[in-house]
């Protein structure tokens, strides 16, 4: 079972240094994970380490494919409130 890492990644490399399995490597387009070597941070960590750290919303996925930092969760911002907001910038 492993992490994965999606393209909203900002290549800001705060994960890099925290994953206790060196799993993550910066590729040419963003940081990614390697399946073989992730841990989910078992054994190590109740929490996988590079989900807690990253500050971008659904940049880091579970096994199953789901955003470990779902959309709202880190910003406060319920979802819909910001999708007006920014249907409202995108309309100026
Ligand atoms: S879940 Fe843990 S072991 Fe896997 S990449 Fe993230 S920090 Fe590394
Ligand atoms: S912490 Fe998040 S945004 Fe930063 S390098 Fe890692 S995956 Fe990318």
């Amino acid at each position: 079972m492993a992490l994965s890492i999606v393209d909203s990644c900002v290549n800001c490399w705060a994960c890099y240094d925290v994953c206790p399995s060196n799993a993550i490597y910066q590729s040419s387009a963003h940081f990614k994970i390697n399946p073989k070597k992730c841990t989910e941070c078992e054994g190590d960590y109740a929490h996988p380490q590079c989900a807690s750290i990253c500050p971008i919303e659904e940049t880091i996925l579970d096994a199953a494919g789901e955003a470990i930092n779902p959309l709202g969760s880190l910003t406060g911002i319920p979802p819909e409130k910001m999708k007006e907001a920014m249907d409202e910038i995108q309309a100026r």
